[in-house]
């Protein structure tokens, strides 16, 4: 404890006498202390110059401090002109916190973990959104429509940032930045049919149901318009 007249210390045991430099160091550290100026208690935080908490600072403090959170694309989440409920699930994806198997596992529960499409592989977050066969399709939709050769990467931050760097080729940015979005909820809502209602779809029901709900998003259609979805798709 800190008192005006320096520090009083006492400890729970008996310091060893390897432990003495340790200590010293330790009470020389505290020592630089100079104590507090008269006056009332109160809170200061100290991401800014009055003490005040603002949620900015600290969200940029917290950028500064983790890189991780550098190279995370929140642009191409929460800028996208899509229903909140789906950005809330792009963000998780994101952070790759959705509650596929291989999450629910980490969570305690016991499971035989096994992708409800392939049937070959463990349900990842990673193989059920990018690396899966039929995921596959959905992505060489868009990318045979725009003509060039796209490597899927190994995470879904890094699918993001390649998404949004091969967009700078599409007509319309904001039209590109819905697609992984697309893309995802389809899988997504396929998945859930598959494991909880046992319907099945076929991968060319898939496809029609993903270019579909891309074009409700980008309010073009209001039902299954073929010339609305053909102006969609010409316009990505
Ligand atoms: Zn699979």
């Amino acid at each position: 404890m800190w008192t005006p007249d320096g520090w009083e210390i006492s400890f729970r045991r008996q310091v060893n006498d390897w432990e003495i430099t340790r200590v010293a160091d330790f009470l020389n550290t505290i020592g630089q202390f100079k104590g507090t100026q008269e006056g009332e208690d109160e809170f200061w935080w100290q991401g800014t110059d009055r003490g005040t908490f603002r949620v900015g600072k600290a969200y940029r403090w917290l950028n500064s401090h983790n890189q991780q959170n550098v190279n995370r694309p929140w642009k191409t989440i929460w800028k996208v002109n899509i229903p909140y409920k789906v950005s809330c699930f792009f963000w998780l994806l994101s952070k790759e916190a959705v509650l596929t198997q291989d999450n629910l596992m980490e969570k305690g529960i016991i499971l035989c973990s096994r992708c409800v499409f392939c049937r070959e592989q463990a349900e990842t977050v990673r193989h059920l959104f990018l690396h899966c066969k039929i995921t596959c399709h959905l992505w060489r939709l868009f990318i045979n429509l725009k003509g060039f050769s796209w490597t899927i990467p190994g995470k879904v931050t890094e699918a993001l940032q390649s998404w949004e760097e091969a967009g700078v080729l599409a007509r319309s940015r904001s039209r590109w930045r819905i697609i992984p979005a697309s893309i995802w909820w389809t899988i997504l809502k396929e998945r859930n049919s598959r494991c909880f209602e046992n319907i099945e779809n076929s991968i060319e029901q898939i496809k029609s149901n993903c270019i579909l709900i891309l074009c409700f998003w980008c309010n073009q259609i209001r039902s299954n318009d073929l010339v609305s979805i053909i102006d969609v798709l010409d316009s990505l």
